[in-house]
């Protein structure tokens, strides 16, 4: 974890970067459970790694989610085949239920209030996918920007991502929030200088490092940086 200086969140902030499952999508969990599923680990020895993992690497493509599991969690060499036939297994568990996850508390009032604001949507699904579940949603004209992951299965790298969309934008990374519920966007946020705000549900013990600003909803990040 980089102990770089952390930047209070901005009150109001010159752009938003919003991470999209568990942030604006109430699917994260959903996620986490099909992965826990995906490995045959419910109710057994390995689920607490397997979610601690997913937390941990939020940011992560399916495949090198998958990967990172194969090798970090059971032990095994995570081959090309291998990874390739969980992430197709994912991917019918998932890419249809998330259709009929609802969306964050206060998602759609933040997205509202924050018009005028250039917001930007970054998320580790595959972008095809991704900008699907946008449209379907009815958010794609609340986003200037949307990345997801490359379709060919590599990873995006969220820092990189991050500090590309400040630079492209000409925005001030330091009035940039960046709003996440993984562990991988507070490093990416560290790694640009960018304040940030973690998306924690109402029900679940708060993951992120002491001192890291937290919301349960979007009503609450609406409260904290002022705007609504
Ligand atoms: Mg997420």
């Amino acid at each position: 974890m980089p102990s770089a200086i952390r930047p209070p969140v901005p009150n109001p902030p010159a752009a938003v970067i919003f991470d999209f499952d568990g942030v604006i999508l109430d699917s994260a969990r959903m996620k986490t459970d099909a992965m826990v599923d995906l490995f045959g680990a419910r109710n057994g020895p390995f689920e607490a790694a397997v979610r601690q993992t997913v937390w941990q690497n939020g940011g992560l493509t399916r495949t090198g989610s998958i990967a990172v599991l194969e090798r970090g969690v059971f032990g095994r060499e995570p081959t090309p085949e291998r990874v390739a036939e969980l992430a197709g297994r994912y991917a019918a568990m998932v890419d249809d239920a998330v259709k009929d996850c609802p969306l964050i508390d206060g998602a759609p009032e933040l997205l509202r209030a924050l018009d005028g604001t250039p917001c930007h949507l970054v998320s580790g699904t595959p972008h095809r996918t991704l900008l699907d579940t946008v449209a379907r949603k009815g958010l794609g004209g609340f986003f200037v920007t949307v990345t997801g992951a490359p379709d060919d299965g590599t990873p995006n790298d969220k820092s990189a991502v991050f500090a590309g969309l400040v630079a492209t934008h000409a925005h001030r990374a330091e009035r940039t929030l960046i709003v996440g519920d993984s562990l991988t966007e507070l490093v990416g946020a560290r790694h640009i200088g960018a304040p940030f705000a973690g998306v924690v549900p109402p029900d679940v013990p708060d993951p992120f490092p002491a001192g890291t600003a937290i919301v349960r909803d979007l009503h609450g990040l609406a409260a904290l940086i002022g705007v609504g």
